[in-house]
């Protein structure tokens, strides 16, 4: 049992709390799921960028994958093997393709031909062949909310099929260029096996029709997307999931590359509250808290849901009431509609499910600084990013009066 309360008087509210044991454990679980065939984790670093979580999982021998070229180098700084890097991202600029480059990362994940000639031309300008992969959308839906659909044709990310399939000639006759990997990512908190086998059929035929020309693919990049129990959703069997995709590769000899964000992170990661005040009128009961929308959007952005706990209460009468922030935005709730006993100030709330996309989501918005993150290793617990500070928030303005 953790010891919420301890840790929100030592550390002060609101306040990330990871456990790295529930990381190491969600590592393990999926490592061994694929352990029938070559695979290589390379975990998404934008669910949670902290150094401290990159270099626990860089210890358990976790690649990356970045999309922007700071999150490369929070990577590289973390100690993960610059060979277990991959950088995506459908906006790189001319300085971040130069720097990964000069970095010599595994390879960079192209999302649309023009990226491709931009790269090979800065490949050129450096005098090194660049290895890269293609992002290939294969227009499956993967059942989750539009906002993290990401492998539909409507959808920004990655080429088309026919598109793909040029792009590899072009870069197999490149002198600049190596395409040695495939890669596809259909969405974020899937719940079914279906959609990724789907895509993963897909894109293996792709990847034997590219084999017959002899160009040789090495790495089977199938993206991440593995959903999490927020609520009452049943996450898929690890092992299904990999039997799915080993089936669609049969016959093939690639490694297989997952980047898991969410799964690795998502239920090692608590939010800790404390109840402000308790407001009501005819219609509706609020709790207020000192936790807001610009520490944990995601109920505000995608409507989602984290489970909560209200330590130290004894009291069932419960009412509903929405549990919102201070913030000067209506949209500004945590909880909504929720049963919870009556509050009083300074009780602790913990949220839970928030390792992933709660801290690297947050900003300063209402000028707030953002919360501490400690680290719980073995039971003992270590701060991992310090509170920002009102210096924080001011210290790059420049006085222009
Ligand atoms: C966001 C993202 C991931 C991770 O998604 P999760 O749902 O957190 O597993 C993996 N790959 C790419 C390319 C992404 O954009």
């Amino acid at each position: 049992m953790i010891q919420f309360k301890t840790l929100a008087e030592k550390y002060d509210t609101p306040l990330y709390v990871y456990d790295f044991n529930i990381i190491t454990e969600n590592f393990n679980n999926l490592k061994n799921a694929f352990k029938a065939r070559k695979s290589m984790l390379c975990y998404a670093v934008k669910a949670n960028s902290n150094l401290s979580v990159l270099k626990h999982l860089a210890s358990l021998g976790s690649g990356c994958d970045c999309v922007s070229i700071g999150e490369v180098n929070r990577a590289l700084l973390a100690g993960v093997d610059r060979y277990k890097i991959i950088y995506s991202g459908v906006g790189k600029r001319d300085v971040e393709i130069k720097e990964a480059l000069e970095r010599d990362i595994l390879m960079i994940n192209l999302e649309s031909e023009e990226e491709m000639y931009r790269v090979e031309q800065i490949a050129k300008d450096l005098n090194v062949t660049a290895r890269i992969s293609i992002r290939v959308n294969p227009n499956i839906d993967p059942k989750t909310h539009p906002y993290i659909s990401t492998g539909l044709h409507e959808s920004k990310f990655g080429v088309d099929l026919e598109s793909a399939k040029k792009m590899y000639l072009y870069a197999h006759k490149s002198s600049a260029l190596n395409p040695i990997g495939i890669h596809f990512h259909i969405g974020s908190q899937i719940t079914e096996t279906s959609p990724f086998k789907e895509a993963s059929v897909i894109i293996a035929d792709l990847l034997r029709s590219l084999k017959a020309i002899n160009i040789d693919i090495k790495f089977f990049d199938i993206g991440g997307g593995i959903g999490i129990k927020y609520k009452d959703e049943t996450p898929i069997l690890l092992y299904d999931y990999a039997q799915a995709i080993f089936e669609s590769l049969k016959g093939t000899d690639v490694t297989v590359l997952c980047e898991p964000g969410r799964y690795l992170v998502g239920n090692s990661g608590y939010l800790l509250t404390k109840v402000l005040y308790e407001k009501k009128n005819d219609k509706k009961r609020f709790v207020i808290i000192d936790a807001a929308m610009n520490d944990l959007i995601r109920p505000s952005l995608y409507g989602a849901y984290h489970d909560f706990e209200l330590l130290d209460t004894s009291d069932e009468a419960t009412s509903l009431v929405d549990i919102v922030g201070p913030i000067c935005e209506t949209g500004d709730f945590l909880a909504k509609d929720v049963l919870l006993p009556p509050v009083k100030h300074d009780d602790v709330i913990v949220f839970k499910s928030a390792g992933a996309y709660g801290f690297t989501m947050s900003s300063n918005y209402n000028s707030r600084p953002r919360v501490a993150e400690v680290a719980l290793i073995d039971g003992e617990d270590r701060m991992i990013r310090a509170r920002e500070s009102f210096d924080d928030l001011i210290k790059l303005e420049r006085d222009f009066l």
